[in-house]
């Protein structure tokens, strides 16, 4: 564990952004967390947990702490005839864990195969694809706190989850390590085939009856046609949320709009729509400014063409949500974090 400065998190952050971290920390076990917050030698307010850097946007250097959380490992803590619990690292590579799971044939994070990122970033924003988000497996999570340095339990509730969001992301925000997380999955596996294009794909490669890899499979297919690599094309995968707006203002639209597409929201008398379609139907789809733009796929995914600033992101995003709010009155807000 040594303390560096002036550390550049380019390498560390998949938009690709050539910013600085004042100080900069990897950590590698708990006891290491807990040694090095016990020194207290840093401004509690500029301390950034970093995972795999990959729902982060650096608009300028960040002018604090640095912590690369890197404490790895899967176990089984618990097992009956239909279920398993497995307690995944901080520092684990989501898509390991989903790997892990489908080599054991377990059910329940299949459709969330190939979402990039470490374990302890997935509840931060509830990561969910394809129909399903993580709060439908998890138990609890373990998390360091920052100010106390002991360690506190979440279980499901204390987490509030909602669409991709969770405590931590917003009145927790940057006041806990999350170290460990514990999900549920089942031995006898439900499958949920119905959303995007997993049945299709699964028919495509002559699957009549699915399993637990033949989904993750179809679902690595789709999105490694649909997404750009950020090992090729810097991005945060999709950088706004879909906005849930009220029934009447989405029928008030629909008279205007009448292809606008609409999905079951979370809250009651809403409904969902589409970012990707707001944002492309105000021309801004394959739109190339400077060195960044909207991706000529996915709309929804701004991408670094190479040398882009973060600022420079941060103002087209300004842009994009100027331009959607002008047209359909609906506010988009960003699904990724400004630092
Ligand atoms: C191509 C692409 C596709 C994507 N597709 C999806 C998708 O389908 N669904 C989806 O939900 N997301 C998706 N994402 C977004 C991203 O992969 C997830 O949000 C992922 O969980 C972020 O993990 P990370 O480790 O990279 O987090 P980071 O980007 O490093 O951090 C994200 C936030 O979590 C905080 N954080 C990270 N680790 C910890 C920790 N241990 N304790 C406390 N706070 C922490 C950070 O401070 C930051 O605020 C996609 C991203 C890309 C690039």
């Amino acid at each position: 564990m040594q303390l560096e400065e002036n550390k550049s998190l380019k390498s560390l952050n998949t938009f690709g952004i050539d910013a600085f971290a004042k100080y900069f920390v990897e950590i590698n076990t708990i006891a290491d967390a807990q040694t090095f917050f016990a020194e207290k030698k840093f401004d509690p307010e500029k301390k950034l947990i970093l995972g795999g850097g990959s729902n982060l946007l650096f608009t300028k250097n960040y002018d604090g702490l640095v912590v690369k959380n890197s404490i790895e490992g899967i176990e089984i803590t618990k097992e009956d005839d239909n279920h398993v619990w497995l307690k995944a690292k901080a520092g684990t590579i989501w898509h390991q864990l989903v790997l892990y799971a489908v080599a054991n044939n377990w059910g329940g994070i299949e459709n969330l195969s190939l979402i990039p990122g470490l374990c302890g970033a997935a509840p931060m924003q509830n990561i969910g694809a394809y129909g399903v988000e993580l709060k439908d497996v998890f138990i609890s999570l373990e998390a360091l706190n920052l100010e106390s340095n002991q360690i506190q339990i979440f279980n499901h509730a204390d987490c509030e989850f909602g669409y991709r969001e969770s405590v931590f992301k917003n009145k927790f925000k940057n006041q806990f390590l999350i170290v460990s997380i514990t999900l549920k999955l089942n031995k006898k596996p439900v499958y949920n085939i119905s959303y995007g294009a997993i049945q299709t794909t699964l028919e495509h490669n002559g699957i009549m009856e699915p399993t637990v890899k033949s989904i993750s499979d179809a679902v690595i297919q789709i999105r490694s046609s649909k997404l750009p690599n950020p090992a090729e094309l810097g991005n945060a995968g999709s950088f706004f949320k879909n906005p849930e707006i009220p029934k009447q203002q989405y029928e008030q639209l629909q008279l205007q709009y009448p292809l606008l597409p609409s999905y079951k929201g979370s809250i009651p008398n809403h409904v969902k729509i589409p970012a990707g379609w707001l944002i492309e139907q105000c021309g801004w789809k394959g739109k190339q400014i400077g060195h960044t733009g909207s991706h000529k796929y996915q709309a929804l995914v701004l991408v670094n063409y190479g040398n882009a600033t973060g600022d420079e992101i941060y103002k087209l995003a300004q842009d994009i949500i100027a331009s959607v709010k002008e047209k359909f009155g609906v506010e988009l807000t960003p699904e990724v974090n400004l630092v």
